[in-house]
């Protein structure tokens, strides 16, 4: 249910309210506006009801949200936006975020060079996964805690926060370590009990779309998180399986706009993995921040010929400042700024 106070509500309304709410084993969230504050009370509607607040001093009205994702949804917000901070690098509103970085942390050598490269072109995040997710168990699995600390040391030299993968919960102390935005792979994305512990673990999250779910699916993902009292999660497009062949996966660009209506978080777009081909990143980035994505996630290597892994569609070191710069041009058109992290 949706509390709506007044303009004029005063700060002991508000937490009187609360107080009630939980009385009853609900959960209170509160969403501060510029005009007037909200309560989300997530528990038993038909309890939440029986408290009659909306004869409570300093309450408006008390509405039902009708999704099934509450905490994601953009109702809570009353149309606001959600812009979060991430080690330092602002995402959602009005800030565009450019991540960057190798597919896999191959080497010490590989992904320092990256690292240098994409801050230098304005990226505002690395990228790295220490743990992948491959379709083989005979590929190459990630350098593991090794990866780590090799990122660590990319953050320590370059200042961009991290990103990078969270496959198993028992890897979850190592990587909360590092990284500044925990990725949960498309993979793990309905792997609901790993969804709980980056909720209770509190480090901002990004959740990648998996390969058949559907909106509303993700969001009820995010609704994992958010329901343990972490409010840092990104929502990514990173492409669906569809019957087309001609290219990795189908990059579902109409998500974008869909999932910005539907929900406050913010959204970025993956057209590394979408596409798997380095020729369709450019024209995919660049359509991603047209439709008003928050960002975008992308591979870059400095030799990708011998790239471990997703070598065919990660940009060359070399044409990553040209393509940053016509992705900040797009994203100013559509009303947003590339940060840079200081
Ligand atoms: C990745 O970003 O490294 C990755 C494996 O992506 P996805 O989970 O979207 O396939
Ligand atoms: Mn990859």
């Amino acid at each position: 249910m949706l509390i709506v106070m007044k303009p004029t509500a005063s700060r002991e309304e508000i937490q009187a309210v609360v107080e009630r709410v939980e009385s009853i084993g609900a959960r209170a969230h509160i969403v501060e506006g510029e005009e007037l504050s909200i309560i989300g009370a997530i528990g038993d509607r038909e309890h939440v009801m029986r408290l009659g607040l909306d004869a409570s001093p300093g309450v408006d009205k008390v509405v039902p949200i009708l999704k099934p994702y509450k905490l994601a949804s953009a109702e809570l917000h009353q149309g606001g936006r959600s812009v979060l901070d991430i080690g330092g690098a602002k995402i959602g509103g009005e800030h565009f975020a450019l991540i960057a970085g190798p597919c896999t942390v191959e080497s010490r050598e590989q992904t320092l060079s990256t690292a240098h490269v994409v801050k230098s072109a304005g990226a505002t995040l690395l990228r790295g996964g220490a743990y992948k997710p491959r379709t083989s168990p005979y590929s190459f699995q990630g350098l593991g805690e090794a990866g780590l600390r090799i990122l660590k040391e990319a953050k320590a030299e370059t200042g961009l926060p991290i990103v990078t993968e969270l496959m198993d919960i028992r890897d979850l102390d190592a990587v909360v370590e590092v990284a500044d935005l925990i990725q949960i792979g498309a993979r793990n994305m309905q792997n609901y009990t790993l969804l709980t512990e980056v909720g209770r673990s509190g480090c901002p999250v990004m959740i990648k779309r998996g390969l058949s779910s559907t909106i509303e699916e993700l969001l009820m993902a995010a609704e994992y998180v958010l329901k343990e009292g972490n409010e840092n999660v990104v929502l990514c497009e990173r492409g669906i399986r569809t019957f087309e062949t001609a290219y990795r996966f189908t990059l579902d660009l109409t998500a974008i706009p869909v999932l910005k209506g539907l929900s406050h978080l913010p959204v970025v777009v993956d057209p590394s993995h979408a596409a798997g081909r380095r020729d369709l990143v450019e024209p995919l980035s660049l359509a991603a921040a047209a439709v008003g994505a928050d960002g975008i996630i992308v591979e870059v290597h400095p030799d990708p010929d011998e790239a471990i892994c997703d070598g065919p569609q990660a940009l060359h070191s070399n044409d990553f400042a040209a393509f940053a710069a016509k992705v900040e041009q797009v994203a100013a058109i559509a009303g947003k700024r590339m940060g840079a992290v200081v």
